[in-house]
This record gives C-alpha cells, sequence and structure tokens, in this order.
C-alpha cells in the first residue's frame, strides 16, 4: 500500500511516543510486546507507522455503510491502517491497526490524519468501556505525529491547526457491518466476496459455528408446538448472523446500563463482534435526559440518542441481515428470525441489567419505569444517583422527612412537589427491598459492582486534553488509572465522580461534531 506509507514518511522525523496503556501491556500479553518496549527509542517509528513491523502485511479495509439511515456508498479505512495481525501466547488473535497514520486509497477529500484530542478521547474511552466491563476494541499506545493538523471544528469557517496523534487500536477483528454490505451492492459477482468474508469471519472470529452445514434447503420449519421455528443446526450462516445480532444487543443494553450514547451509529461503526468500536463524539449522561445527544451533527434528528440506541442497532442488525440475504446465504424467514432473536436478547439483557442497577430479586417494569421518570423531570445525574441509591435501607419504619436523605446529594433543587413524587418511589422502592429479603450490606456489594462511581464524562476527557496540548500527560495517565476499576471507591479521587463543571457546558466539550 504505497499510498499510505509515502504519507507516513511526510510524517518525518517529529513523532513522540506519548503513553501507552498498562492495561493492553499486562492483560493482552502480546508475544513481543514486553513493558520495556514501549521504552525503546524507535518505538514511536513503529507505531506511527514510519517504519514497517518486519514480517507484517499492512492494509486498509474497504467497506461502505449507511450514515444517519441512508446509503453512503464505499467508505472504507479513510485513516486507519491495519499494520497485521499477532497470536498472543494464548493462542488469541489481535489485529493492529493505527488510526490517523495518513491517506489511504479510501481517503477520499480527506487527509488520514487524526488530532490530539480526538485520540486521546478514543485512547481513553476505550479502555474506560474495558474497565466497566464492556466489550470495546482497545487502545495500545498514543503517539504524536509532531505535524499539525487542520480542522474546523465547529464547521463555522473557522480552521484551526491543531497536534496530530495517531493511536494504536487493537481488536480481534475492525471487520464491520459495513464491510459485508458494500459487496452485496456491486452487483452478481461480489455476492461471492460476501459469501467468502463471512465464511472467514465464521472461521476465525466464530469457530465454534464452523462446522455446521449451510443445507440445500432453508433452514427454516414449521414450527411445532413449543420447538423453534429455525433450525439454526443447519446453517452456519444463519447461526452466524443471530449471534452477531445477540452480541449486539447485549453490547447496547450494556451502554444502556452505564448511560453511554456512542453518537454515530451509522453501520461502519457498528463491529461484526459486538465490540464498541469508533469512539467519536461519545458522550456518558451527565443529567438523565433520553434524548441526549453528545453528537452536534446528530441535533436536528437526534438519530442516535441515548434512547434510540436499542431501536437503531435493531435497524443496523437489519442492513447487516441484508446482504447476508443478497448472497443467498441466509432465507427470509431467518432473516426474520436474526431480528426476532435481537429484540429479545435485548428486552432481557436491558431487564436484567436494570434489575441489578436497582438490587431487585425480580424486573419490576412499573417501579424502574417511574423511576426513569423522576430521573428525566429533575434532571438528575444518572451515574451518581445509583451509586447512592445502594445507601437506602430496606427499612420500613424510617420516617417520611428521612426517606430522602440516602438520595439527597443526587437531587438538587426540587421543589414540593417533586419530592413527594421521590417521597413515593422510595416508599414503593422500599417495599421491594423488603420483599427481596436481601440484606443492606450484601445489596450494596452487588449495586456496586453493576453502578459506576466513575465514568468518563466529556468534561474529564477535556481536562486532560487541555493538559496534553501543552505536553503533559499526568492528567491523562491519572484518568486512566481511575477508569481502571470504575466500581471502586477509590478514596482521593473523588472529584472525578463530580458533575461537570459550568465552563463545560459548551459545544467541543459536552457536545462534540465528528470534526477529529
Ligand atoms: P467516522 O465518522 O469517523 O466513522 O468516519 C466515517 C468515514 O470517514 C470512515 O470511512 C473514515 O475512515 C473516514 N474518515 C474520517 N475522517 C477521515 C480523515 N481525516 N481522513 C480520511 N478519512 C476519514
Ligand atoms: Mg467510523
Amino acid at each position: 500500500m504505497q499510498t499510505w506509507f509515502a504519507s507516513l514518511y511526510d510524517q518525518g522525523e517529529g513523532a513522540q511516543g506519548v503513553f501507552c496503556s498498562a492495561t493492553c501491556r499486562l492483560r493482552i500479553g502480546f508475544v513481543f510486546f514486553t513493558p520495556g518496549m514501549f521504552e525503546r527509542p524507535d518505538f514511536p517509528r513503529f507505531f506511527s507507522g514510519e517504519t514497517p513491523l518486519v514480517g507484517s502485511v499492512p492494509y486498509a479495509q474497504c467497506y461502505g455503510g449507511h450514515q444517519f439511515g441512508s446509503w453512503a456508498g464505499q467508505l472504507g479505512d479513510g485513516r486507519a491502517i491495519t499494520l497485521g495481525e499477532v497470536l498472543n501466547s494464548r493462542g488469541e488473535r489481535w489485529e493492529l491497526q493505527l488510526k490517523g497514520a495518513g491517506k489511504t486509497p479510501y481517503s477520499r477529500f480527506a487527509d488520514g490524519l487524526a488530532v490530539l484530542r480526538s485520540s486521546v478521547r478514543e485512547f481513553l474511552c476505550s479502555e474506560a468501556m474495558h474497565g466497566l466491563g464492556i466489550p470495546t476494541t482497545r487502545a495500545l499506545c498514543l503517539v504524536e505525529t509532531g505535524k499539525s493538523v487542520v480542522r474546523d471544528m465547529f464547521y463555522d469557517g473557522n480552521a484551526k491547526e491543531e497536534p496530530g496523534a495517531i493511536v494504536c487500536r487493537v481488536a480481534p477483528s475492525f471487520l464491520r457491518f459495513g464491510s459485508y454490505q458494500l459487496h452485496a451492492t456491486r452487483g452478481k459477482e461480489d455476492l461471492e466476496i460476501v459469501r467468502r468474508l463471512a465464511d472467514y469471519t465464521i472461521r476465525h472470529h466464530y469457530p465454534h459455528l464452523e462446522n455446521i452445514k449451510k443445507s440445500e434447503g432453508l433452514s427454516f420449519e414449521a414450527a411445532i408446538g413449543d420447538s423453534p421455528a429455525i433450525d439454526l443446526t443447519s446453517n452456519k450462516y444463519a447461526a452466524w448472523a443471530v449471534e452477531v445480532a445477540e452480541r449486539t444487543a447485549y453490547l447496547i443494553a450494556r451502554w444502556q446500563g452505564v448511560g453511554f450514547t456512542h453518537g454515530v451509529l451509522n453501520t461502519d461503526n457498528m463491529s461484526v463482534l459486538g465490540l464498541t468500536i469508533d469512539y467519536g463524539p461519545f458522550g456518558f449522561l451527565d443529567a438523565f435526559d433520553p434524548s441526549f445527544t453528545p453528537n452536534t451533527t446528530d441535533l436536528p434528528g437526534k438519530r442516535y440518542c441515548f434512547a434510540n440506541q436499542p431501536d437503531v442497532g435493531l435497524w443496523n442488525i437489519a442492513q447487516f441481515t441484508g446482504p447476508l440475504s443478497a448472497a443467498y446465504l441466509i432465507s427470509k424467514d431467518e432473516a426474520n428470525y436474526v431480528m426476532e432473536r435481537y429484540g429479545t436478547k435485548f428486552m432481557d439483557e436491558y431487564q436484567s441489567i436494570m434489575t441489578k442497577k436497582l438490587g431487585l430479586s425480580k424486573y419490576n417494569k412499573q417501579l424502574i419505569s417511574k423511576l426513569l421518570n423522576n430521573l428525566a423531570v429533575d434532571k438528575v445525574d444518572y451515574t451518581n444517583f445509583f451509586r447512592l441509591l445502594s445507601n437506602v435501607k430496606a427499612d420500613r419504619d424510617i420516617p417520611e422527612t428521612e426517606l430522602l436523605v440516602p438520595i439527597k446529594a443526587a437531587l438538587l433543587d426540587i421543589g414540593k412537589e417533586r419530592k413527594e413524587a421521590w417521597i413515593s418511589w422510595v416508599q414503593t422502592y422500599i417495599e421491594e427491598l423488603v420483599a427481596s429479603g436481601v440484606s443492606d450490606e450484601e445489596r450494596k456489594a452487588t449495586m456496586n459492582r453493576v453502578n459506576p462511581k466513575y465514568v468518563l464524562r466529556n468534561y474529564l476527557c477535556q481536562t486532560a486534553i487541555d493538559a496534553a496540548d501543552l505536553g503533559d500527560y499526568e492528567e491523562v495517565r491519572r484518568l486512566l488509572k481511575v477508569m481502571e476499576h470504575p466500581y471502586d471507591e477509590q478514596p482521593g479521587m473523588e472529584k472525578y465522580a463530580r458533575l461537570p463543571p459550568a465552563w463545560a457546558y459548551r459545544p467541543g466539550v459536552c457536545m462534540l461534531s465528528c470534526s477529529s
């Protein structure tokens, strides 16, 4: 791929290795990565792409995608370059990908570069998501290029020079829904590529499905009694599509649980492994607002707002099954079944997560709906509320005047009427807790394992970016450390659980554009 190597060499001498994630180093355990390797003076040359890794076959991926509901045609890795794959001592396959290392054959009209602020955000958030236990691509290291990149951050004609950077991100695969979609749009001959790509994906990433044969006939069978209508043991492609749908449903349910809003859920940003991928204008909820979108481009329709994510996931799954049907890998009934399984899996996971967040022993739709409604009306902080909720005691005798004490810190400035609504909710909640029979201590401990104390709020990212812009990475490192254990109390780190300060309520901090 001459194109991109050329542009990498253009980056010249300036590349500086800035930081790497301890988590990647220790837990992924690449065979050839040792802690000392990150300190080598030539490390930045390899991880800016300036010097090719010996034996690697770099490439950029070609894919398409639906952007904001419309087919956008070919997109591809416009600024991501896969250096190659490594197998670690556990036999795990990890793809190393540089983001922002220069033009590729798919860069179209753009420069193939990335700015420091978006690179720090991607680095921090992929590690923060991992800390939360949510499937995600990971970040291995960040290298400053020493060259500036011109960006019009607010799309208002005020382009500025910003420092450039390259993140090396890692995942078992960066294949996206759009990787399959593109080939199905290119006529009959390319349908064979859909099949080959599907075969490749199954062989390498879903090997447990490999031995299911694709039968000549449909795998659809008439439903008899309680038996399933679709027999997934006769078509590996259908079984695979169901697993992709279920992983996606699980992922989005987990996002809803921690208030993560991706911001750009285009089908080219949907991982076929069910990972959170492509960190752009994402945001964690501060005040609970179902219509929150962190993406300024998404403001007009709020297609990708917090509450829409589960439906968007289903819509995207429908786009994913399209090429599989077009290539005759799955039937229409199987495609419908895949979507049905998405819905079932999402509801199961979501109900289970919300039940755990409240420390209940069984799902209580009314109680949870009422709570979400209260949180929205009073704009209560999503993270801090649930963390405080574990302090409520299962005791019917607590006087009314003291019922709100455990959650008071999250209920700012509420009037008398709203106080009454909250008291009524807490009373019903306590009834449920008493009925569950779980001790207060035990419940608090289990709730704290699902309700994080720390999430990567956008203002925290911004503080770290402001310092990094001046060459100081201490705050980035501190944030990384805090976000490694988001469910722990971490004495001395309480300031990282605070609400956004007034300065953070401005575009570029709590709301972001796609300019990166
Ligand atoms: P995103 O919105 O970041 O998912 O990007 C959408 C598409 O635009 C992808 O194909 C990216 O690779 C491409 N892209 C985004 N920024 C750049 C850039 N600076 N240079 C080249 N391609 C880009
Ligand atoms: Mg993308």
